[in-house]
């Protein structure tokens, strides 16, 4: 996809399931690891996506669908 995160952890999270912050550090839910293959790919591409497009604005949308299909 073209982007590198600093750094990828996955730990604990209480209320959702992936994040990342502003300086490229992406977070992915413990509980993730239980979840269905489609699902996780889905936030994983969701989350990275997010490092080049910090919103969920139609570009985002249009991408998060076209990446999708093609992984
Ligand atoms: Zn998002």
């Amino acid at each position: 996809m073209g982007v590198s995160p600093k750094e990828v952890q996955i730990r604990e999270m209480k209320r959702k399931w992936a994040s990342c912050s502003s300086k490229g550090r992406l977070s992915f839910s413990k509980d993730l690891l239980d979840q269905d293959p489609e699902f996780v790919k889905e936030v994983v591409i969701h989350e990275l996506l997010h490092l080049k497009i910090p919103n969920h604005g139609k570009l985002f949308k249009l991408l998060l669908k076209s990446y999708k299909e093609s992984l």
